[in-house]
């Protein structure tokens, strides 16, 4: 449709220059939410070209970069778009060919071969900020951490380690520590499995498979991350088998990231499974309270060394970011930087209200979406009832209308079916939801009482 439209009208509907999304805080959530690597390989060069009431135009570089985001990440980002302005509907990606970076296959540059010979093959974004001297230990990770100290001076000691936990939790941190550790002595490379498949695909396309096996195969240490990734993709994870093989026989050691154990990588081939079960397998288990408060502590000092502020914290932010923000240690990093950030503008450490304030979005984002649960203790509690009277069969106006703003929140602010939503209603039929849908779309305009009372839900609920 928008196409056939000519320009000038298209135009009407575009968002006026001020009203414009600030991109480079899309971005800044999109790392966090899709994390560092993917948003490195993928995310960071989408550029906002035009904004629409209801959609955005993204440019990306090539073709294949915009099928690969469309099919894998383009329902989350809408997600974070929408954290930003509700009123985005979809996106829409256009190919920017001026915006293809030299995104070649490392060994491609002359430049480049030189490092990977001699040392560490470091373009996957090989961290200095990420030690062992800076990975906090504690009870949650301490085996980890023990394991991956020990490949270093003992390789092929057990063979693949195995490293699993939730995002968030520090497998790439330690990842990275290993590569940084044995990178000085022996031939180290660590990549994602994205990255992996990524210069995989390139490698196919153009002729290198030579090439790409050469170098991947050349590892004395090979670490790779997040394999998860390689679920269900069979050709990748064919050669992937292939590589995994060619590196134990010449004895080089092997670490794997997961976001869950191998047994439950339940679409990879059995063969490889069982491969990866064969050395050790460790998880890192989420931090408790001091650890978190622990890791927050140094984070502040590394960055005030780094960054030679000189500004301090209250006891009491610590631990109210290590209380709020617990879904990762990624999470409570990103939130610690906001705050520093305030702390930097206004020369001061933030109050706990201030710190709520300042990370209003963060814990919301954290706490998750709406659901009709919790819809329906807002509703009971603002009417006095309690949530057994709201979804009780009792039909007395003093409940029933409660009872249906409740189902028209339901309605609007979740994405629960009607015959859904009925049923969290001690199994009303779908209809009875429909009518009170209607009924309260009548009388919002014409009961001022009912228009205050959604008004002020809404608020409280968003
Ligand atoms: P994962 O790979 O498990 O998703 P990361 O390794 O990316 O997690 O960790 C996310 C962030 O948290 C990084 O900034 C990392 O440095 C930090 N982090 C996690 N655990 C620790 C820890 N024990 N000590 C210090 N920093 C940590
Ligand atoms: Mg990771």
């Amino acid at each position: 449709m928008t196409e056939i439209l000519p320009k000038a009208i298209q135009d009407i509907h575009l968002v006026k220059e001020e009203n414009l999304l600030n991109w480079n805080n899309v971005l800044e959530k999109f790392k966090i939410n899709f994390g560092n690597d993917i948003y490195e390989s993928w995310i960071k060069n989408i550029n906002l070209k035009k904004e629409f009431n209801d959609h955005v135009v993204l440019s990306v570089p090539t073709r294949f970069v915009r099928d690969w985001i469309v099919s894998r990440y383009a329902d989350k980002m809408l997600d974070v778009i929408k954290s930003f302005k509700k009123s985005i509907q979809r996106l829409e990606f256009l190919i920017d060919e001026n915006q293809e970076k030299s995104d070649q296959l490392p060994y491609s540059k002359k430049s480049k071969i030189t490092s990977i010979e001699n040392s560490v093959l470091n373009y996957n974004r090989f961290s200095p900020n990420n030690r062992f001297d800076n990975f906090i230990v504690g009870e949650s990770n301490e085996l980890a951490y023990t394991a991956a100290r020990k490949i270093c001076v003992q390789s092929a000691h057990y063979n693949p380690l195995f490293i699993y936990s939730s995002v968030g939790m520090g497998k790439t941190h330690l990842l990275n520590a290993i590569g940084l550790e044995a990178g000085n002595t022996k031939k180290t490379m660590f990549i994602s499995a994205e990255r992996f498949m990524y210069y995989f695909v390139r490698s196919i396309k153009k002729n290198e498979m030579v090439k790409f096996k050469d170098l991947f195969r050349s590892a004395n240490i090979f670490i790779i991350d997040d394999i998860q990734f390689a679920n269900g993709k069979e050709a990748m994870q064919e050669e992937f088998f292939h590589t995994f093989n060619a590196l134990i026989e010449r004895g080089s050691q092997i670490v794997i990231s997961s976001d869950r154990p191998p047994s439950n990588l339940d679409r990879i081939q059995e063969r490889i499974r069982s491969r990866m079960s064969g050395g050790l397998v460790i998880d890192i288990q989420p931090p408790d309270l001091e650890l978190r408060i622990k890791i927050l502590k140094s984070k502040f000092q590394e960055i005030k060394t780094n960054f030679r502020e000189n500004y301090d914290l209250g006891d009491e932010v610590f631990k109210f970011l290590a209380t709020e923000v617990k879904s990762s240690v990624r999470e409570m990093v990103g939130a610690l930087n906001r705050v520093l950030a305030f702390s930097k503008i206004n020369t001061k450490s933030p109050n706990i209200y201030e710190c709520k304030k300042i990370l209003k979005d963060f814990i919301n984002y954290n706490n998750k979406s709406i659901n009709v649960e919790l819809i329906q203790n807002l509703v009971a509690s603002y009417f006095n009832l309690n949530v057994q009277e709201l979804l009780s069969p009792r039909r007395s106006r003093s409940l029933a209308r409660p009872r249906q703003i409740a189902m028209y929140l339901a309605k609007q602010h979740t994405t629960n079916s009607l015959p859904d939503i009925g049923r969290k209603f001690s199994n009303r039929d779908h209809t009875t939801v429909i009518h009170a849908v209607k009924k309260i779309e009548e009388l919002i305009i014409k009961d001022n009482d009912i228009k205050k009372s959604v008004f002020e839900l809404k608020k409280k609920l968003l």
